[in-house]
Protein backbone atom coordinates (compact mmCIF):
# COMPACT_ATOMS: atom_id res chain seq x y z
CA UNK A 1 0.00 0.00 0.00
CA UNK A 2 1.07 3.30 -0.93
CA UNK A 3 -0.40 6.66 0.46
CA UNK A 4 0.68 9.23 -3.15
CA UNK A 5 0.00 12.92 -3.69
CA UNK A 6 -0.55 13.72 -7.23
CA UNK A 7 -0.62 17.19 -8.57
CA UNK A 8 -2.09 17.97 -12.06
CA UNK A 9 -1.39 21.25 -13.36
CA UNK A 10 -3.89 23.71 -15.23
CA UNK A 11 -2.59 22.22 -18.46
CA UNK A 12 -3.61 18.68 -17.33
CA UNK A 13 -7.21 19.74 -16.72
CA UNK A 14 -7.43 22.13 -19.30
CA UNK A 15 -10.77 20.32 -20.86
CA UNK A 16 -13.30 18.53 -20.10
CA UNK A 17 -12.22 16.01 -22.13
CA UNK A 18 -8.42 15.77 -20.22
CA UNK A 19 -10.33 16.14 -16.84
CA UNK A 20 -11.80 12.18 -17.67
CA UNK A 21 -8.60 11.05 -18.95
CA UNK A 22 -6.52 12.32 -15.85
CA UNK A 23 -9.41 10.41 -14.16
CA UNK A 24 -9.32 7.01 -16.43
CA UNK A 25 -5.07 7.16 -16.36
CA UNK A 26 -5.38 7.38 -12.09
CA UNK A 27 -7.66 4.39 -11.93
CA UNK A 28 -5.06 2.49 -14.21
CA UNK A 29 -2.23 3.10 -12.43
CA UNK A 30 -3.50 2.98 -8.66
CA UNK A 31 -3.04 -0.65 -7.22
CA UNK A 32 -6.27 -1.69 -5.03
CA UNK A 33 -5.11 -0.40 -1.97
CA UNK A 34 -2.92 2.48 -2.50
CA UNK A 35 -4.78 5.71 -1.16
CA UNK A 36 -4.71 8.53 -3.13
CA UNK A 37 -4.59 12.40 -2.78
CA UNK A 38 -4.99 14.68 -5.48
CA UNK A 39 -3.76 18.38 -6.03
CA UNK A 40 -5.28 19.84 -9.11
CA UNK A 41 -4.66 23.60 -10.52
CA UNK A 42 -7.35 25.47 -12.04
CA UNK A 43 -8.54 24.54 -15.72
CA UNK A 44 -5.99 26.13 -18.41
CA UNK A 45 -5.74 29.26 -18.53
CA UNK A 46 -8.35 29.94 -15.95
CA UNK A 47 -6.93 32.17 -13.50
CA UNK A 48 -5.09 34.08 -16.14
CA UNK A 49 -8.25 35.04 -16.95
CA UNK A 50 -9.68 35.65 -13.74
CA UNK A 51 -6.98 38.37 -13.37
CA UNK A 52 -7.87 39.82 -17.09
CA UNK A 53 -11.61 39.48 -15.66
CA UNK A 54 -10.64 41.79 -12.91
CA UNK A 55 -8.53 43.86 -14.75
CA UNK A 56 -11.50 45.15 -16.93
CA UNK A 57 -13.02 46.11 -13.87
CA UNK A 58 -10.66 47.72 -11.77
CA UNK A 59 -7.63 49.55 -13.29
CA UNK A 60 -4.78 47.34 -10.25
CA UNK A 61 -6.39 44.41 -9.13
CA UNK A 62 -3.41 43.70 -7.15
CA UNK A 63 -4.55 46.87 -5.61
CA UNK A 64 -7.63 44.48 -3.58
CA UNK A 65 -5.42 41.50 -2.91
CA UNK A 66 -7.97 39.90 -0.48
CA UNK A 67 -10.61 40.63 -3.51
CA UNK A 68 -8.14 38.61 -5.83
CA UNK A 69 -7.64 35.93 -3.92
CA UNK A 70 -11.43 35.35 -3.62
CA UNK A 71 -11.68 35.27 -7.05
CA UNK A 72 -8.82 33.42 -7.92
CA UNK A 73 -9.61 30.74 -5.91
CA UNK A 74 -12.71 29.86 -7.78
CA UNK A 75 -10.41 28.16 -10.22
CA UNK A 76 -9.18 25.29 -8.45
CA UNK A 77 -12.62 24.73 -7.15
CA UNK A 78 -13.87 23.63 -11.11
CA UNK A 79 -11.75 21.45 -11.48
CA UNK A 80 -11.91 19.86 -8.42
CA UNK A 81 -15.55 19.25 -8.47
CA UNK A 82 -15.01 18.03 -11.86
CA UNK A 83 -12.55 15.48 -11.36
CA UNK A 84 -14.36 14.11 -8.61
CA UNK A 85 -18.05 14.09 -10.33
CA UNK A 86 -15.26 12.11 -13.37
CA UNK A 87 -14.46 9.84 -10.56
CA UNK A 88 -18.22 9.29 -9.41
CA UNK A 89 -19.17 8.59 -12.75
CA UNK A 90 -16.39 6.04 -12.96
CA UNK A 91 -17.81 4.06 -10.02
CA UNK A 92 -14.86 5.60 -7.86
CA UNK A 93 -15.66 7.29 -4.63
CA UNK A 94 -14.07 10.71 -4.71
CA UNK A 95 -14.37 13.74 -2.75
CA UNK A 96 -12.83 17.43 -3.53
CA UNK A 97 -11.70 19.51 -0.95
CA UNK A 98 -10.96 23.76 -0.99
CA UNK A 99 -8.13 24.22 0.71
CA UNK A 100 -9.60 25.00 3.72
CA UNK A 101 -11.47 22.11 3.93
CA UNK A 102 -8.28 20.19 3.98
CA UNK A 103 -7.19 22.16 6.20
CA UNK A 104 -4.40 24.03 4.66
CA UNK A 105 -3.21 26.91 6.80
CA UNK A 106 -1.82 29.85 5.57
CA UNK A 107 -0.79 33.80 6.72
CA UNK A 108 -2.83 36.49 5.25
CA UNK A 109 -0.24 37.48 2.91
CA UNK A 110 -3.30 37.95 0.26
CA UNK A 111 -2.21 36.90 -3.35
CA UNK A 112 1.31 35.76 -2.09
CA UNK A 113 0.15 33.75 0.99
CA UNK A 114 2.53 31.35 2.92
CA UNK A 115 1.50 28.04 4.71
CA UNK A 116 1.97 28.18 8.45
CA UNK A 117 0.47 24.87 8.47
CA UNK A 118 -1.62 21.72 7.46
CA UNK A 119 -4.80 19.99 9.87
CA UNK A 120 -4.94 16.68 7.79
CA UNK A 121 -7.60 15.44 9.94
CA UNK A 122 -10.31 15.88 7.34
CA UNK A 123 -7.64 14.15 4.30
CA UNK A 124 -6.83 11.33 6.38
CA UNK A 125 -11.14 10.70 7.09
CA UNK A 126 -12.00 10.77 4.11
CA UNK A 127 -9.41 8.33 2.54
CA UNK A 128 -10.16 5.82 5.56
CA UNK A 129 -13.75 6.44 3.81
CA UNK A 130 -12.38 4.64 0.68
CA UNK A 131 -12.49 8.14 -1.25
CA UNK A 132 -9.90 10.06 -3.42
CA UNK A 133 -9.60 13.36 -2.03
CA UNK A 134 -9.25 15.82 -4.49
CA UNK A 135 -7.90 19.04 -3.60
CA UNK A 136 -7.87 22.68 -4.67
CA UNK A 137 -4.05 23.85 -5.31
CA UNK A 138 -2.93 27.09 -4.48
CA UNK A 139 -5.10 28.01 -1.96
CA UNK A 140 -5.60 28.07 1.96
CA UNK A 141 -7.10 29.82 4.80
CA UNK A 142 -5.99 32.57 7.19
CA UNK A 143 -7.36 32.68 10.62
CA UNK A 144 -9.95 34.34 10.03
CA UNK A 145 -11.37 32.33 7.81
CA UNK A 146 -10.48 34.65 4.35
CA UNK A 147 -9.34 32.38 1.07
CA UNK A 148 -5.47 33.42 0.58
CA UNK A 149 -3.67 32.06 -2.61
CA UNK A 150 0.30 31.25 -2.43
CA UNK A 151 1.48 32.80 -5.69
CA UNK A 152 1.58 31.95 -9.28
CA UNK A 153 2.77 28.15 -9.83
CA UNK A 154 1.38 27.81 -6.02
CA UNK A 155 -0.31 24.05 -6.13
CA UNK A 156 3.05 22.79 -6.50
CA UNK A 157 3.69 24.22 -2.72
CA UNK A 158 -0.01 23.08 -2.03
CA UNK A 159 0.98 19.39 -3.22
CA UNK A 160 4.31 18.87 -1.42
CA UNK A 161 2.95 20.72 1.90
CA UNK A 162 0.37 18.06 1.95
CA UNK A 163 2.10 15.14 1.04
CA UNK A 164 4.54 16.39 3.89
CA UNK A 165 1.79 16.68 6.39
CA UNK A 166 0.16 13.49 6.04
CA UNK A 167 3.49 11.48 5.68
CA UNK A 168 3.14 10.39 1.63
CA UNK A 169 5.37 7.98 0.21
CA UNK A 170 5.64 10.17 -2.67
CA UNK A 171 4.91 13.37 -4.42
CA UNK A 172 4.13 13.30 -8.30
CA UNK A 173 3.82 16.52 -10.15
CA UNK A 174 2.35 15.91 -13.40
CA UNK A 175 2.50 18.72 -15.89
CA UNK A 176 3.01 19.14 -19.70
CA UNK A 177 6.69 18.48 -19.60
CA UNK A 178 7.89 15.24 -19.21
CA UNK A 179 10.51 16.00 -16.45
CA UNK A 180 13.12 18.84 -15.84
CA UNK A 181 15.56 19.60 -18.38
CA UNK A 182 18.80 21.51 -18.66
CA UNK A 183 17.50 24.75 -20.00
CA UNK A 184 14.29 25.01 -21.20
CA UNK A 185 13.55 22.85 -24.15
CA UNK A 186 11.93 25.37 -26.03
CA UNK A 187 14.98 27.68 -26.05
CA UNK A 188 17.95 25.23 -26.06
CA UNK A 189 17.61 22.82 -28.74
CA UNK A 190 20.17 20.67 -26.93
CA UNK A 191 18.27 20.38 -23.69
CA UNK A 192 18.44 17.52 -22.07
CA UNK A 193 16.24 15.53 -19.87
CA UNK A 194 17.80 14.82 -16.00
CA UNK A 195 16.53 11.47 -14.26
CA UNK A 196 17.32 12.97 -10.86
CA UNK A 197 18.07 16.11 -9.65
CA UNK A 198 19.19 17.30 -5.83
CA UNK A 199 16.69 19.53 -4.00
CA UNK A 200 19.37 22.81 -3.37
CA UNK A 201 20.09 22.20 -7.86
CA UNK A 202 16.41 22.42 -8.19
CA UNK A 203 15.28 24.97 -5.86
CA UNK A 204 18.50 27.54 -6.99
CA UNK A 205 16.87 26.73 -10.55
CA UNK A 206 13.61 27.36 -9.65
CA UNK A 207 14.70 30.71 -7.84
CA UNK A 208 16.58 31.86 -11.12
CA UNK A 209 13.78 30.98 -13.57
CA UNK A 210 13.14 27.29 -14.86
CA UNK A 211 9.67 27.40 -14.88
CA UNK A 212 8.47 23.99 -13.92
CA UNK A 213 8.24 23.85 -10.05
CA UNK A 214 7.08 26.84 -7.71
CA UNK A 215 10.58 27.31 -6.15
CA UNK A 216 8.95 27.19 -2.14
CA UNK A 217 7.29 23.20 -3.10
CA UNK A 218 11.06 22.54 -3.59
CA UNK A 219 11.67 23.77 -0.32
CA UNK A 220 8.78 22.01 1.28
CA UNK A 221 10.36 18.91 -0.55
CA UNK A 222 13.43 19.48 1.09
CA UNK A 223 11.97 20.35 4.53
CA UNK A 224 9.98 17.41 5.34
CA UNK A 225 11.71 14.57 2.97
CA UNK A 226 9.63 14.28 0.63
CA UNK A 227 11.25 12.70 -3.03
CA UNK A 228 9.06 14.95 -5.99
CA UNK A 229 8.32 12.69 -8.88
CA UNK A 230 8.39 15.10 -12.11
CA UNK A 231 6.48 13.73 -15.01
CA UNK A 232 4.10 14.49 -17.68
CA UNK A 233 1.19 13.70 -17.41
CA UNK A 234 0.29 13.20 -21.51
CA UNK A 235 3.29 10.39 -21.91
CA UNK A 236 4.74 7.77 -19.61
CA UNK A 237 8.30 8.71 -19.78
CA UNK A 238 9.92 8.65 -15.97
CA UNK A 239 10.68 11.88 -15.44
CA UNK A 240 12.80 13.54 -12.96
CA UNK A 241 12.87 12.72 -9.47
CA UNK A 242 13.95 15.75 -7.23
CA UNK A 243 15.53 14.34 -3.94
CA UNK A 244 18.08 14.87 -1.21
CA UNK A 245 21.16 13.03 -2.87
CA UNK A 246 21.75 11.57 -6.31
CA UNK A 247 21.21 7.96 -6.80
CA UNK A 248 22.07 7.04 -10.69
CA UNK A 249 25.01 7.77 -12.14
CA UNK A 250 24.65 10.04 -14.87
CA UNK A 251 27.38 11.69 -17.11
CA UNK A 252 28.62 13.88 -14.95
CA UNK A 253 28.19 17.70 -15.58
CA UNK A 254 29.31 20.68 -13.43
CA UNK A 255 26.71 22.95 -14.27
CA UNK A 256 23.40 20.83 -14.16
CA UNK A 257 21.03 23.79 -15.87
CA UNK A 258 20.98 26.99 -17.70
CA UNK A 259 17.96 28.59 -16.72
CA UNK A 260 16.95 32.02 -17.37
CA UNK A 261 13.95 34.67 -16.05
CA UNK A 262 12.22 37.47 -18.49
CA UNK A 263 10.25 38.76 -16.21
CA UNK A 264 12.57 41.06 -14.40
CA UNK A 265 13.45 44.20 -14.52
CA UNK A 266 15.74 46.77 -13.97
CA UNK A 267 15.60 50.17 -11.38
CA UNK A 268 18.03 52.83 -11.44
CA UNK A 269 17.94 55.35 -8.48
CA UNK A 270 20.41 57.63 -9.72
CA UNK A 271 22.76 60.06 -8.42
CA UNK A 272 21.76 59.28 -4.14
CA UNK A 273 24.24 61.14 -1.52
CA UNK A 274 26.97 58.50 -0.99
CA UNK A 275 27.08 58.51 2.71
CA UNK A 276 26.05 55.66 5.36
CA UNK A 277 22.39 54.64 5.48
CA UNK A 278 21.12 55.46 1.87
CA UNK A 279 20.84 51.97 0.96
CA UNK A 280 19.32 50.87 3.92
CA UNK A 281 16.96 53.72 3.53
CA UNK A 282 15.88 52.32 0.19
CA UNK A 283 15.98 48.64 0.91
CA UNK A 284 13.99 49.02 4.10
CA UNK A 285 11.48 51.02 2.29
CA UNK A 286 10.72 48.09 -0.21
CA UNK A 287 11.22 45.63 2.56
CA UNK A 288 8.20 47.29 3.85
CA UNK A 289 5.98 47.00 0.79
CA UNK A 290 6.75 43.53 0.40
CA UNK A 291 9.01 43.37 -2.61
CA UNK A 292 11.82 41.47 -3.26
CA UNK A 293 14.89 42.49 -4.81
CA UNK A 294 16.98 40.41 -6.59
CA UNK A 295 20.11 41.86 -8.16
CA UNK A 296 21.95 44.94 -6.26
CA UNK A 297 24.85 46.85 -7.95
CA UNK A 298 25.96 50.11 -5.95
CA UNK A 299 28.39 51.91 -8.34
CA UNK A 300 31.27 54.01 -7.45
CA UNK A 301 31.75 56.73 -9.54
CA UNK A 302 34.75 58.35 -8.54
CA UNK A 303 36.54 58.87 -5.33
CA UNK A 304 35.85 63.05 -4.80
CA UNK A 305 31.94 62.45 -6.03
CA UNK A 306 29.36 62.17 -3.46
CA UNK A 307 26.68 61.13 -5.23
CA UNK A 308 26.56 57.29 -6.21
CA UNK A 309 23.74 55.40 -8.64
CA UNK A 310 21.87 52.06 -7.53
CA UNK A 311 20.67 49.62 -9.36
CA UNK A 312 18.57 46.42 -8.94
CA UNK A 313 16.26 44.13 -10.25
CA UNK A 314 12.69 42.83 -9.18
CA UNK A 315 10.13 40.69 -11.09
CA UNK A 316 8.25 42.77 -13.32
CA UNK A 317 5.15 42.56 -11.80
CA UNK A 318 6.73 44.49 -8.60
CA UNK A 319 8.59 47.15 -10.61
CA UNK A 320 5.64 49.95 -10.95
CA UNK A 321 5.25 49.45 -7.32
CA UNK A 322 8.55 49.62 -6.64
CA UNK A 323 9.50 52.66 -8.60
CA UNK A 324 6.90 54.14 -6.56
CA UNK A 325 8.15 53.16 -3.49
CA UNK A 326 11.46 54.43 -4.21
CA UNK A 327 9.94 57.88 -6.00
CA UNK A 328 8.29 58.58 -2.49
CA UNK A 329 11.69 58.23 -0.79
CA UNK A 330 13.66 59.99 -3.59
CA UNK A 331 13.69 63.59 -1.79
CA UNK A 332 14.79 61.90 1.64
CA UNK A 333 17.93 59.86 0.04
CA UNK A 334 18.32 62.74 -2.70
CA UNK A 335 18.19 61.12 -5.74
CA UNK A 336 18.05 62.72 -8.79
CA UNK A 337 15.95 60.30 -11.22
CA UNK A 338 14.38 56.99 -10.61
CA UNK A 339 14.43 54.74 -14.18
CA UNK A 340 12.65 51.16 -14.83
CA UNK A 341 14.29 49.09 -17.23
CA UNK A 342 11.85 46.10 -18.43
CA UNK A 343 13.92 44.73 -21.59
CA UNK A 344 16.30 42.79 -19.37
CA UNK A 345 16.71 39.49 -18.71
CA UNK A 346 18.59 37.19 -16.40
CA UNK A 347 20.58 34.02 -17.53
CA UNK A 348 22.37 31.85 -14.96
CA UNK A 349 24.03 28.71 -14.56
CA UNK A 350 23.56 26.41 -11.49
CA UNK A 351 25.83 23.53 -10.26
CA UNK A 352 26.23 22.39 -7.26
CA UNK A 353 30.30 21.08 -7.73
CA UNK A 354 30.92 25.02 -9.30
CA UNK A 355 32.08 25.69 -5.92
CA UNK A 356 35.46 23.11 -6.24
CA UNK A 357 35.90 24.11 -10.02
CA UNK A 358 37.75 27.58 -10.80
CA UNK A 359 37.13 28.74 -14.32
CA UNK A 360 33.02 28.40 -14.55
CA UNK A 361 32.33 31.80 -14.50
CA UNK A 362 34.99 32.57 -17.30
CA UNK A 363 33.22 29.79 -19.24
CA UNK A 364 30.25 31.49 -18.99
CA UNK A 365 31.35 34.82 -19.82
CA UNK A 366 33.41 33.66 -22.32
CA UNK A 367 29.81 32.10 -24.09
CA UNK A 368 28.02 35.59 -23.91
CA UNK A 369 31.26 37.37 -25.14
CA UNK A 370 31.54 35.00 -28.15
CA UNK A 371 28.38 35.94 -28.99
CA UNK A 372 28.53 40.08 -28.62
CA UNK A 373 25.97 39.94 -25.41
CA UNK A 374 27.06 42.50 -22.99
CA UNK A 375 26.93 41.50 -19.17
CA UNK A 376 24.82 44.70 -17.17
CA UNK A 377 24.94 42.92 -14.11
CA UNK A 378 26.46 39.96 -12.28
CA UNK A 379 25.10 38.13 -8.84
CA UNK A 380 26.41 34.98 -7.47
CA UNK A 381 25.61 32.47 -5.47
CA UNK A 382 27.90 29.26 -3.95
CA UNK A 383 26.14 27.06 -6.44
CA UNK A 384 24.98 29.71 -9.48
CA UNK A 385 26.29 32.40 -11.16
CA UNK A 386 23.60 34.98 -12.80
CA UNK A 387 24.17 37.71 -15.65
CA UNK A 388 21.88 40.53 -16.36
CA UNK A 389 21.50 40.88 -20.24
CA UNK A 390 19.52 42.78 -22.94
CA UNK A 391 15.70 41.11 -22.71
CA UNK A 392 16.24 40.38 -26.97
CA UNK A 393 19.43 38.51 -26.61
CA UNK A 394 17.94 35.61 -24.18
CA UNK A 395 17.31 32.86 -26.30
CA UNK A 396 21.26 33.58 -28.34
CA UNK A 397 22.30 33.53 -24.50
CA UNK A 398 21.20 30.45 -23.27
CA UNK A 399 22.17 28.44 -26.24
CA UNK A 400 25.32 29.92 -26.16
CA UNK A 401 26.12 29.21 -22.85
CA UNK A 402 24.06 25.40 -23.02
CA UNK A 403 26.62 24.77 -25.79
CA UNK A 404 29.56 25.80 -23.83
CA UNK A 405 28.65 23.59 -20.54
CA UNK A 406 26.82 20.75 -22.23
CA UNK A 407 28.76 20.17 -25.22
CA UNK A 408 27.06 17.58 -28.01
CA UNK A 409 24.59 16.91 -25.65
CA UNK A 410 21.53 16.90 -27.85
N1 LIG B 1 -3.83 28.23 -10.97
C1 LIG B 1 -2.73 28.87 -10.32
C2 LIG B 1 -1.85 29.56 -11.35
O1 LIG B 1 -2.15 29.53 -12.53
C3 LIG B 1 -1.93 27.93 -9.48
C4 LIG B 1 -1.22 26.84 -10.23
O2 LIG B 1 -1.53 26.54 -11.36
O3 LIG B 1 -0.31 26.25 -9.65
O4 LIG B 1 -0.89 30.16 -10.99
MG1 LIG C 1 1.96 25.40 -12.71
Amino acid sequence: MALIVKKFGGSSVATPEKIKNVAKRILSDKAPDDRIVMVVSAMGDTTDNLIALAGEVVEKPYHYAREMDMLMTTGEQVSIALLAMAFHSMGQPAISLTGAMAGMRTDSAHTKGRILGLHPERIHEELNKGNIVVIAGFQGTDDAGNPVTLGRGGSDTSAVAIAGAIGADTCEIYTDVDGIYSADPRVAKGARRMKEITYNEMLEMARLGAGVMQPRSVEMGQLYGIPIHVRSTFTSEPGTIIREEYTVEEKSFIIRGVTHDEHVSKITVLGVSNVPGIVHTIFSALADANIVVDMIVQSVRSAESNVTDVVFTVATIDAEEARQVVEGIAGEIKASAVAIDNDVAKVSIVGASMLGNPGIAARMFGALSNADINIEIISTSEISISCLIKGGSVKDAVNRIHDEFFPGAA
